[in-house]
């Protein structure tokens, strides 16, 4: 058996690993995309990449057969994806048809939830062949064995790997966490790997860095840029140390208990664990909630495939993004919405009533009554920028999602802290609990494991790694990643 790894070497994301018997027929997990590599080469909208050979000379991609992705010089019967975020599926667009998919129920619904909202580049996925999995399952791929375990991370279905060939055994950790609301299905992962052994760990590390906080030496950078350009005090930026998904509750209650104003709290999708927490942060508080439609789309989505507690149609108003009509004022349904998008406001309004929908002038009501709302938004940049003209709500704004850090990252920073300038908001609170595993619970982990060798993967400092492994392992058992660079387990 060989492993080779295409990405999430030396970068937080873009992990695809690829496993081979000696006959070179082999499996790929994950196929993310990476932002720091395509950034390295390309810009959004001016110059994207636009044929897939862009991605193929960039090495964005290993080299292809064709110009649908096909692994040059191996046979790949199958595609597993750990988990629902982008930078461990978002190349799947480019893989060539007949090459079967495998994930997650739940990582499944959020990818055709993504496209019924329209969001573009992804309606290749509806032609891809993707079939399920759940914990446990036992995958045969030609002479492959692969066995998916449920992780705990900050979005449903998440999912470990242990792949076994030619009495060898690799497992691959995905991303996961030990202090989530359910480390109990990390657990059964660690468990299992104890118990059966594994020659080879590629283990996510995330966490691995010099400074806790990496963000906070960039938010100094665009905070000095503001001073400079508006000659006024950037908004400040106060973090709170937070370590489990119970204490973001409790910490953000805490924050937004007594406040007057319009509350405003970013959030991710399909961090359900954080959409739980949040609304009942509104309920305490005792506010109407007001969701966005992507926060609403997936709940509802997500909710249908079993996922309990999640907010339905009916529990809140629905804030529209703002469309233009054809006499260049707003709309509230455009020409083109998507089929899946039009289905779900029609929920909505059969749950909640016709007012239920805010757009326009409806946008007001709340704004005026900001002290009896509460906005659960993906996108806070966006909630500002679709304030009525001449509004100015008083608001509190809390930042609670879980971004892979990167460059696209800082320069949506810089554009929000302008947008809460122009609305007067001095101050904002991050309340966040990390997806992935904190370096110490890494040496644990590695400790109760006890793999042959174990690989750095999903992390910006690979060469710090070393201070997490137990001692017995320092000689010999750490294998630094570099880019398709064959391994024998
Ligand atoms: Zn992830």
């Amino acid at each position: 058996m060989e492993v080779r790894i295409f990405g999430g070497v030396g970068e937080i994301g873009g992990n695809k690993v690829l496993i081979s018997s000696p006959d070179r027929r082999a499996i790929m997990l994950d196929f993310g995309k990476s932002f720091s590599r395509e950034d390295a080469f390309f810009q959004y909208p001016f110059m994207p990449p636009m044929f897939p050979g862009d991605y193929f000379k960039t090495g964005l991609l290993p080299p292809s057969e064709g110009p649908e992705w096909r692994m040059r010089g191996y046979e790949i019967g199958g595609l597993f994806i750990s988990h629902a975020h982008l930078d461990h599926w978002g190349y799947l667009p480019l893989i060539h048809r007949e090459i079967p998919v495998h994930l997650g129920r739940a990582g499944r619904t959020i990818l055709e939830a993504y496209r019924s909202m329209g969001s573009r580049d992804l309606a290749a996925l509806g032609e891809l062949r993707m079939g399920t999995f759940s914990t446990g399952d036992v995958l045969e791929v030609d002479g492959l064995t692969l066995v998916p375990v449920h992780v705990d991370h900050s979005v449903p279905g998440a999912y470990g790997f242990l792949v076994d060939c030619c009495s060898k055994r690799v497992a691959y950790t995905g991303d996961l966490r030990m202090h989530g609301p359910r480390r109990d299905m990390t657990e059964d992962f660690i468990d299992i790997l104890a118990e059966e052994g594994v020659d080879l760990l590629l283990m996510e590390a995330t966490k691995v860095a010099p400074e806790n906080d990496p963000e906070s030496s960039l938010v100094k950078v665009l905070e000095n840029r503001i001073w400079y350009r508006w000659r006024r005090e950037p908004p400040k930026r106060v973090n709170f140390e937070v370590s489990t998904e119970d204490e973001v509750g409790e910490r953000m209650r805490g924050v937004l208990e007594g406040s007057e104003g319009l509350i405003l709290v970013e959030v991710s999708p399909t961090d359900v664990d954080r959409v739980r927490t949040v609304c009942e942060v509104a309920r305490a508080l005792g506010r109407k909630l007001v969701m966005d439609e992507r926060v609403g789309f997936m709940a509802d989505a997500l909710s249908d495939v079993g996922i309990s507690d999640l907010p339905r149609p009916g529990d809140y108003l629905l804030w529209r993004r703002r469309r233009r009509g054809k006499d260049g004022t707003e709309v509230k349904l455009g020409s083109r919405e998507p089929r899946g998008l039009l289905d779900f406001i029609g929920r909505v309004e059969d749950r909640g009533g016709p007012d239920s929908v805010l757009w326009g002038d409806s946008r007001r009501r709340i704004l005026e009554d900001g002290g009896s709302h509460f906005v659960i938004t993906s996108n806070a940049t966006r909630f500002l920028y679709e304030i009525p003209m001449g509004m100015k709500p008083t608001m509190e704004f809390v930042m609670s999602r879980s971004e892979p850090f990167s460059e696209e990252t800082a320069l949506s920073l810089d554009r929000l802290m302008n947008w809460l300038l122009i609305y007067g908001i001095h101050r904002y609170y991050r309340i966040h609990v990390s997806g992935h595993i904190s370096p110490d619970q890494i040496s644990d982990v590695l400790e109760r494991v006890n793999p042959k060798r174990v690989v750095p993967i999903h992390t910006e400092h690979p060469d710090l790694f070393d201070l997490y492994v137990p001692k017995s392992m320092r000689e010999g058992g750490i294998l630094l990643p570099e880019i398709g660079r064959p391994i024998t387990p």
